[in-house]
């Protein structure tokens, strides 16, 4: 597998998509910088109000008349099918798209995003036709039902860290089960999404079924939420933006909204766990993306008798990374995705550091053989547990450790946070492992793992200011639908 020369590779110009088609936007022009290198890549053509507008009505048009939403249930299937093999096949064209635009390599969407992408919409797919009701206990004259139905339009917002990932893990249920989608990724990653559109016309998906408009939150994404005919929101992003539109959905609706939100996942490692399988878990899982991922693990803690053992693991760990750009096939630590993003990262480093915070390792931006935004894996020691750098989620390679003396202390370490994404537990006793995962206030909790598997019927979703409701699972599917209640008398 080769990288790729990021001056060969067009991002297109119109890169709306309404109706089936591409638009080229009539709104303001946003910047778009690629994070590897802090190039300009494009100006992107905003939607402006009217092509909002259009986009939503198209949605609902679609919903109403494009018969998708009572096509029979193995027809979408044979749809999404089609679709998720499309994915499969157009990865020459989807991959470089991602990586140029985003803060993902091409070693890891090759190898993963594209992959992951296709069978998200598989796995979706075939719920289509498995969704049924329940029935009453009847009498001859009576029948008692429940009719699961699409809710009509839904509006789903993305962020930038894993593009493609996080928009199909919204647009796929929803599409499944028989609703209309208008999709807003994120201005600073829109290309590889347009591709995506394309690719379910060629897979059969009736035109106005998925809609993308582009723009930034508060031009394009807020007025998008408050449109009368959006039934339901789907969002991922920050805890502060996912408030703010469960507010647009309550004076607009209310609507019934899914948040899956920001994290500060606690790693807790136990002095009887095979201290190199946890300390490499621990390592990767706080600089996959360069951090960049909701479930990053930023708290390590670790069993005071064998914290030593496991730092100097990390240590090593950290050192071995290689950063880069997205499309050389060597880089495994990847850009931050702006330079507003790292300096605000290298600003709670700095304050933590004149706080007293000891620099193990990092501390500040890596050398690279590009020019960009790119931040040393950072492990810090000495941290307070009130501070910022223990409780703020930084989104960035920053990991802290603190040590605990007992299983008590470590569960009061790790609850100690607004935030309940996920937990990462390695310990070799499995009756510590099953307290732990009761223990843990978290919506994920892996033991001696850290990450997710291809186990598509697991939902994922936060606890606190994680998230409300789950992405992926039977749970995203069902989330989809309203449930009408029938009661017939003959
Ligand atoms: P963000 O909240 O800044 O933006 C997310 C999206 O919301 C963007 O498309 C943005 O344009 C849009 N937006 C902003 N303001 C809006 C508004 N008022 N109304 C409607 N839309 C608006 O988040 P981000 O920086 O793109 O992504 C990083 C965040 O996402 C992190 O906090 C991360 O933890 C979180 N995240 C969570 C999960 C999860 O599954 N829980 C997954 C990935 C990322």
């Amino acid at each position: 597998m080769d990288g790729f020369n990021p001056d060969l590779i067009s991002v297109g110009s119109a890169n709306n998509f309404i109706a089936g088609c591409r638009v080229q936007g009539r709104g303001e022009g946003i910047v778009v910088r690629r994070p590897s290198d802090g190039r300009v890549q494009v100006e992107l053509d905003c939607a402006d109000a009217g092509q909002l507008a259009e986009a939503v009505e198209n949605a609902q048009a679609a919903y109403n008349k494009s018969g998708w939403a009572q096509t029979d249930p193995r027809g979408r299937m044979k749809v999404l099918r089609r679709w998720a093999d499309l994915i499969d096949a157009d990865a020459a064209t989807l991959a470089p798209l991602e990586a140029l635009g985003s803060t993902r390599t091409i070693g890891e969407i090759n190898g993963w995003d594209l992959s992951y992408t296709a069978e998200t919409v598989r796995f979706f797919a075939e719920w289509a036709d498995k969704i049924g009701g329940e029935v009453a206990a009847t009498t001859p004259d009576k029948l008692g039902l429940t009719i699961a139905e699409p809710y009509g339009v839904v509006a789903a917002i993305a962020p930038w860290n894993l593009p493609l990932v996080m928009s199909a893990w919204k647009i796929a249920p929803a599409i499944a089960a028989g609703n209309s989608v208008v999709l807003k990724p994120s201005e600073m990653t829109p290309f590889s999404i347009v591709r995506l559109a394309e690719l379910a016309i060629e897979a059969g998906l009736p035109a106005g079924v998925f809609n993308i408009v582009q723009g930034d939150g508060r031009s394009v994404g807020d007025p998008l939420v408050r449109r009368a005919e959006v039934a339901k929101v789907t969002f991922t992003g920050s805890t502060r933006t996912g408030a703010a539109i469960m507010a647009a959905c309550a004076e607009t609706g209310p609507k019934p909204v899914t948040l899956e939100l920001g994290g500060k996942s606690p790693q807790i490692v136990f002095a009887d766990a095979g201290l190199d399988k946890a300390a490499a878990l621990v390592a990767r899982a706080i600089t996959l993306n360069a951090g960049q991922v909701c479930v990053a693990g930023s708290r390590l803690l670790v069993q005071e008798k064998v914290a030593d053992q496991v730092i100097d693991r990390v240590l090593a760990a950290f050192a071995a990374h290689k950063a880069g750009p997205t499309w050389r096939m060597d880089t495994t630590l990847g850009p931050i995705i702006s330079e507003g993003q790292l300096d605000r990262m290298d600003g709670i480093v700095k304050r933590a550091i004149a706080e007293g915070a000891e620099v193990l390792a990092g501390g500040g931006r890596a050398t690279s053989p590009q020019e960009g935004s790119y931040f040393a894996p950072t492990l810090l020691r000495n941290v307070e547990q009130k501070s910022e750098v223990v409780q703020g989620e930084i989104f960035g390679p920053v990991l802290t450790v603190q040590t605990f003396s007992d299983e008590e202390e470590a569960y009061a370490l790790a609850n100690d946070s607004d935030y309940g994404l996920a937990a990462g537990v390695h310990t070799g006793d499995v009756a510590r492992a099953l307290r732990a995962t009761r223990s843990l206030e978290a919506g994920t909790v892996w033991v001696n793992r850290y990450g997710r598997s291809n186990d598509f019927i697991l939902p994922t979703g936060g606890y606190k200011q994680s998230g409300i409701g789950k992405d992926l699972g039977r749970e995203a599917y069902v989330a989809n639908l309203k449930m009408k209640t029938a009661l017939i008398e003959f």
